[in-house]
């Protein structure tokens, strides 16, 4: 097991719904030196990637994009969720479906911090089915800029979010893959790398 893996063994919890709690050390309360081994760790998987831009999407992306962002040296950019549709032409739109929340939220770039020639890594805490990952693709492809990787803190294994993003052809890195979980048992198995 990894660090991250070991971490969510110690202080996950699993909840009806396939849902996982890590609020103590990463979506509530937030472990920094944890978030540093996760960047040390990305920083090292995508090494050959001339990253200058992180993006990412609020609210718990932000924190670990933040970190993650002191490896790389470059700048961070979250997508905000947004009701406002009057900013059209200034903004990067894209509908995104939360699977916690279960609903759908715009969210939205500004057009000033992203462009044509950005070398994007994309950052975020959970993968499940894929949503929050196809809305910020796409705000990258309304930029003109590419993605050059994803970085996942926590991808759960059993919903399909990972493998359409890698079938897409991305270079997804997901620091620990869920493959099963048991509200019943608290039982989390890991998968793969
Ligand atoms: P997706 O868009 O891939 O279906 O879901 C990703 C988003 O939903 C993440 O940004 C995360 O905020 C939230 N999410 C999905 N599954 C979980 C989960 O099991 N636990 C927590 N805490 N958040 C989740």
């Amino acid at each position: 097991m990894n660090f991250l893996e070991e971490r969510i063994q110690k202080d996950g919890i699993v909840k009806e719904g396939n849902v996982l709690k890590v609020d103590s050390f990463l979506n509530h309360q937030m472990d920094i030196a944890l978030f540093k081994q996760m960047g040390e760790e990305w920083k090292k998987r995508f090494a050959d990637a001339n990253i200058n831009k992180i993006l990412t999407i609020e609210a718990s992306g932000i924190g670990i994009a933040c970190v993650v962002a002191e490896f790389f040296q470059v700048p961070v950019v979250f997508a905000k969720k947004s009701k406002s549709i009057n900013i059209e032409g200034e903004m990067y739109i894209a509908e995104v479906e939360s699977f916690t929340h279960r609903c759908k939220n715009q969210v939205i770039v500004s057009k000033a911090f992203l462009g044509p020639g950005d070398r994007v890594l994309i950052i975020d805490d959970f993968l499940a089915n894929g949503c929050a990952l196809q809305g910020l693709i796409s705000i990258v492809s309304q930029a003109g800029a590419s993605v050059e990787g994803i970085g996942i803190a926590i991808e759960k294994g059993f919903q399909s979010g990972g493998r359409v993003i890698r079938n897409l052809g991305y270079h997804l890195e997901s620091l620990a893959i869920v493959d099963a979980m048991d509200a019943k048992t608290g039982k989390i198995t890991f998968g793969k790398q």
